[in-house]
């Protein structure tokens, strides 16, 4: 089963990726905590990256295409992966679908996570994350059980540098700008499921199991 995410910053894609990933065992692939890892580690992409990624604008394409070709050739993917935050552009959906045809794998469903800009701006300034695991919280809709705390690893939870305002407006705008051509790009392969991404969290999970069951 291999599956895309796409949508916009903070539709809760990563949320849901790691619900699938749980529930059909396969890994959940996000770009994004790839490239935090490799900040985090200090390596030399992660030094790269870390301006681009903090002032919200997009890690070129080809360093992307790489990142995301040697990832998919990891054995653990053997029986289906789940891709968030990745294709970003036309570019690099173009490049995916080299990749997979170059290792005999093919999409099975793009989920694209629909969330008006109004609901993400108020969603992303309220979301926490641990900086040990990578979980994720919203102070509104998905408090941790102890105040600003990782119910997992009980250490403070912090707000990403992206996740400030600013850069929140800035990463849409790339979003409308870069990303949306990649959803009409699947939705001309009839690959495309939509769901409402302002639904209640388990009701969205239900919706993506059971399309998920159905077409299996
Ligand atoms: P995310 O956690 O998916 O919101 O990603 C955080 C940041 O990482 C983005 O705002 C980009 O700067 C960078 N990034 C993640 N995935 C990609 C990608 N596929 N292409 C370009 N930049 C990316």
């Amino acid at each position: 089963m291999n599956i895309i995410f796409v949508g916009p910053p903070g539709a809760g894609k990563g949320t849901q990726a790691q619900v699938i990933s749980k529930t059909f065992k396969i890994p959940h692939i996000s770009t994004g905590d790839m490239l935090r890892n490799e900040m985090e580690s200090g390596s030399e992409l992660g030094k790269k990256v870390r301006d681009i990624i903090n002032s919200g604008k997009l890690v070129d394409d080809a360093v992307m295409n790489q990142i995301v070709k040697e990832r998919l050739s990891k054995p653990d993917t053997k029986n289906g992966f789940i891709l968030d935050g990745f294709p970003r552009t036309l570019n690099q959906a173009k490049a995916l679908d080299e990749i997979l045809s170059s290792i005999g794998k093919k999409l099975d469903h793009v989920i694209y996570v629909d969330v008006p800009e109004k609901v993400i701006v108020e969603r992303l300034s309220a979301r926490r994350m641990c900086p040990k695991c990578g979980r994720n919280y919203n102070m509104i809709t998905d408090p941790p059980k102890e105040d600003e705390l990782c119910d997992d690893c009980h250490v403070p939870l912090i707000t990403r540098d992206d996740d400030k305002p600013e850069t929140v407006r800035n990463r849409y705008k790339v979003y409308l700008e870069l990303t949306k051509p990649v959803i009409d790009y699947y939705s001309a392969k009839k690959l495309l499921f939509t769901v409402d991404g302002t639904l209640p969290v388990r009701e969205v999970e239900e919706i993506l199991i059971k399309m998920i069951e159905g077409k299996k």
